[in-house]
């Protein structure tokens, strides 16, 4: 039991997360490991939300409403830190979540999509794994999606993304939108909308603009779009990271 006054509390209550979810078999140890790296980033964020995430993720929750075949692609760490945040997004986008893994196995899978149903969300995609197909073909097994999720998509949001992965979505058209604490990852570089932050802060965030923007006209949305660059926002995100004593 971690004291809620510890000066960490906030921090280790996420690692604790991260360990329960490896013991309980869903999250594969490198799982751990891509944590301990962005908790590293967090710390020298500041632990807090900085104006160029605010600005990306204006731009991706305008990207995701105007979207024909919108999706949330969630992992072993997505579902252990946020699971029931990221139903609350797509319950406002109205849109679809689907179940990639890096290091796939039946097991987990099967967790995952229990996890989500007991959560309240009974159609997660991408879980039967006879029913995948290749992106365009290619022979690589990070290029498996669902015929009806990722596979036929426009816009999908890879938070937590290895970069293999996010090559081969982009290659293959899909504008992508990832949640990175490590600007400089291969990810964070080749996405569509990078929104350095950590996710447990980013989604609840998204979750509230997605409410508002909803009620928003397409040529609204298309205004919040229109003038943003993302390198030059991921600049100012590097900018963010200031070591001061
Ligand atoms: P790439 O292949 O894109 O260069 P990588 O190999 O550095 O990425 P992975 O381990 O595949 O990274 O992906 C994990 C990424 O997610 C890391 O960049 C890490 O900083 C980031 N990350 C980890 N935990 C969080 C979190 N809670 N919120 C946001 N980002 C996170």
């Amino acid at each position: 039991m971690i004291p809620k006054n510890h000066p960490r509390y906030e921090s280790l209550v996420l690692r604790d997360k991260i360990k329960n979810a490896f013991k309980e078999g869903y999250l594969a140890d490198s799982g751990m490991i891509a944590h301990g790296r962005g908790e590293t980033f967090d710390y020298l964020l500041g632990e807090k939300t900085c104006p160029p995430a605010e600005e990306a993720m204006k731009v991706a929750v305008c990207k995701l409403l105007l979207a024909k075949n919108p999706v949330l692609s969630v992992n072993g760490n997505t579902t252990a830190l946020v699971i029931d945040e990221i139903i609350d997004l797509a319950t406002q986008l109205e849109c679809k979540i689907e179940l990639n893994l890096f290091y796939r196995s039946e097991e987990r899978v099967q967790i995952i999509e229990k996890m989500f149903k007991e959560h309240g969300w009974d159609d997660i995609l991408g879980t039967n794994t006879s029913e995948l197909l290749n992106i365009d073909g290619i022979t690589n097994p990070r290029s498996t999606a669902s015929p009806e999720g990722i596979y036929t998509s426009d816009v999908v949001l890879v938070p937590l993304e290895d970069g293999d992965r996010a090559e081969i979505l982009v290659e293959h058209g899909k504008e992508i939108i990832t949640i990175d604490l490590n600007p400089l990852s291969r990810t964070a570089q080749m996405s569509t909308v990078t929104i350095v932050d950590n996710i447990v802060r980013a989604i609840p965030y998204m979750t509230k603009l997605a409410k508002e923007y909803k009620n928003y006209e397409t040529k609204d949305l298309e205004k919040i779009i229109k003038d943003f660059n993302n390198k030059e926002n991921l600049k100012k995100s590097l900018d963010e990271f200031k070591i001061k004593q």
